[in-house]
């Protein structure tokens, strides 16, 4: 089989750049892997989606990947993402705070907003609320 581009790994990111390239008239893009599509990591993640991150790169490309899977038919025109709005909270011990804390200052620099206020049955030690992050969840929200 003849290809312009060949991209090896059928995970999400190989499968990300091969729509990528192939959206740029590029030729044909041939997408391999040695398993099949999501064989390796891609097909165990737990499915969340998050824009907590100590670092503006990962943060700005979560914070695209959720647009993407939020606006799926718009992006991607093809299946459904399985996008699912469920929240997000995270628990920190106290010695984590302030690293958690400039990791939401981060994500509200980049626009990334909370979803909710503090759950009234939470201790006062929780100190900590991240920015709003989702579970793309295919099936359920138990799908692991
Ligand atoms: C248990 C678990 C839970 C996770 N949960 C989350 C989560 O909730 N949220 C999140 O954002 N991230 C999560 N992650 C991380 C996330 O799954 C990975 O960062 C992501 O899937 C990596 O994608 P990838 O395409 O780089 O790699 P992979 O999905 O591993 O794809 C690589 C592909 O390349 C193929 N390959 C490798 N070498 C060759 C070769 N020589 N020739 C042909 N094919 C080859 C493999 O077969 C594989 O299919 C989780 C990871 C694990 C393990």
């Amino acid at each position: 089989m003849d290809a312009e581009v060949v991209v090896v790994g059928a995970g999400i990111v190989g499968a990300s750049i091969a729509l990528q390239l192939a959206r740029r008239d590029v030729g044909d893009v041939l997408l391999i892997d040695a398993g099949g599509p999501a064989g390796g990591m891609s097909g165990r993640s737990f499915r969340q989606v998050r824009t907590h991150y100590s670092n503006e790169v990962t943060t700005r490309l979560a914070r695209r990947g959720i647009e993407i899977l939020r606006d799926w038919d718009d992006h991607v025109g093809v299946g459904d993402s399985g996008f699912e709005p469920v929240g997000y909270l995270l628990a920190v011990a106290g010695d984590q705070a302030d690293g958690c804390a400039a990791n939401v200052a981060l994500g509200y620099s980049l626009g990334c907003a909370p979803s909710s206020s503090r759950p009234s049955g939470c201790r006062r030690s929780s100190r900590c609320w991240p920015p709003m992050a989702w579970r793309a969840a295919h099936g359920s929200r138990t799908a692991a």
